[in-house]
């Protein structure tokens, strides 16, 4: 076991212990949300032959070089047609946007610069080349159009769709178990006695799960009891391919999920440099993974979106860019300033906004690690380095949240 670890230890420690990765094809409109799992390769061009990209004449430019200029009309053609009309010196026929360039035309006169006399058609303004769309300019048979590992929205989806797939392949949403421990815990809603507080972690964690294309499973939280935390822990790691718990992994006497798992368990770390966030730990219950997560409301949320979610994402190998994600990275500019820790990384949060044209942040005061409100109140978390202050006016690294 490894007694305090980095951020990037931590991440590299869990990715030894991997989600399965499983494939399964569904079809393309119930696929809203969900992660390709193979990479698509186009079974068409696009576009699948040469087509005006305007309602127009389609004609020989240098027919048009000089305007007004008179041409006879050859023919009509509208989207979905299939004609052998030949347009020669001199014509010009009638497209509509969608359909295939005839034969003989190199370029589409717009409607709007136009008029029609009897047989013959007025152009009045220039013959452009660049309104015929080219066959296979946007993708060719075969070239990849989608890669494995990202997040199929409406333009995946549609893109998908445009490539012939009626079925796409998709990863099967790995099961995550949450489980909330506290004898101070009570289901939002019910009554409270003067020393309860509603429970809300796994609230926010099977939301978080779930945007990481996850399955979230929650167990009725559990009081600090051992054997009440051994029962459900067996049960989790037979039903569930991970394993989140809220709580008790601290130093104090009723910290009992770390107790259980250093005595029964197989703890590979236990502490990130990380605040709020440190007491985490992972390891293995019956050879599922687990990350025991901290009790603190934002802390338990943090040590999700910089260890638990990057887990995700590298056992289910999701696209880097366009994966499912809690955050962008980026540099902001601080408008007051952050107060850094000694031996671990700080994610204060922060307000970030554009202000003429560069990124920056405000830190609101209240940075409690019980403080929820922080999180609600905030779209950023500050990334600053073991030992560093951040100023008003440094540019610092930080999670953009989503
Ligand atoms: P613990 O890590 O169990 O010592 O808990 C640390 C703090 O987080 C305590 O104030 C707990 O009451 C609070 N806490 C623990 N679990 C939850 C939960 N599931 N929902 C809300 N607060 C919690
Ligand atoms: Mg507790």
């Amino acid at each position: 076991m490894e007694m305090g670890v980095t951020i990037e230890s931590a991440i590299a420690l869990t990715s030894i212990h991997s989600l399965p990765r499983v494939v399964e094809t569904i079809p393309l409109n119930d696929a809203h949300g969900r992660i390709l799992g193979i990479s698509l390769h186009s079974k068409v061009d696009d576009p699948r032959f040469d087509n005006s990209a305007m309602d127009g004449w389609a004609v020989i430019e240098t027919d048009c070089n000089t305007y007004p200029v008179k041409l006879k009309i050859i023919g009509t053609l509208q989207a979905g047609d299939d004609s052998d009309v030949v347009v020669e010196k001199g014509t010009a026929c009638r497209i509509m946007t969608g359909a295939p360039v005839p034969n003989g035309a190199d370029s589409i006169v717009m409607v709007e610069d136009s008029e029609v006399v009897g047989d013959e058609v007025i152009i009045n303004g220039k013959a452009r080349p660049n309104f015929i769309r080219i066959k296979g300019e946007n993708i060719t048979e075969n070239e990849i159009g989608l890669n494995s590992g990202v997040l199929l929205g409406p333009a995946q989806l549609a893109m998908a769709a445009m490539m012939g797939y009626a079925d796409v392949p998709v990863i099967k949403p790995p099961k995550i178990a949450i489980i909330g421990t506290g004898d101070e815990l009570v289901e939002p809603g019910d009554i409270l006695e003067p020393s309860q507080i509603y429970e809300s972690n796994t609230t926010a964690l099977v939301g978080l799960v779930s945007s990481m294309g996850c399955e979230p499973v929650k167990y009725p939280f559990v009081s600090d009891d051992i054997d009440q935390l051994r029962e459900i822990f067996n049960q989790a790691s037979l039903e569930c391919d991970g394993i989140l718990t809220s709580g008790g992994v601290s130093m104090g006497e009723w910290d009992l999920v770390r107790r259980l798992m250093e005595e029964e368990g197989d703890i590979k770390f236990w502490r990130i440099f990380i605040k709020p966030g440190g007491p985490p730990l992972f390891g293995l219950w019956n050879g599922t993974p687990l990350f025991g997560l901290p009790g603190n409301p934002v802390s338990s949320q943090v040590v999700f979106m910089t260890v638990v979610s990057p887990w995700i994402s590298n056992s289910c190998g999701f696209d880097k860019s366009n994966g499912p994600k809690l955050f962008e990275k980026v540099r902001v500019k601080l408008l007051s300033d952050a107060k850094g820790t000694k031996k671990k990384v700080t994610l204060r949060r922060l307000n970030i906004f554009w202000q003429n044209d560069e990124l920056v942040a405000e830190v609101p005061d209240n940075q409690g690690s019980g403080n929820l409100r922080s999180m609600v109140d905030c779209n950023g978390l500050s990334l600053l380095p073991i030992g560093v202050n951040g100023n008003a006016g440094d540019i610092v690294d930080a999670l953009w949240l989503k």
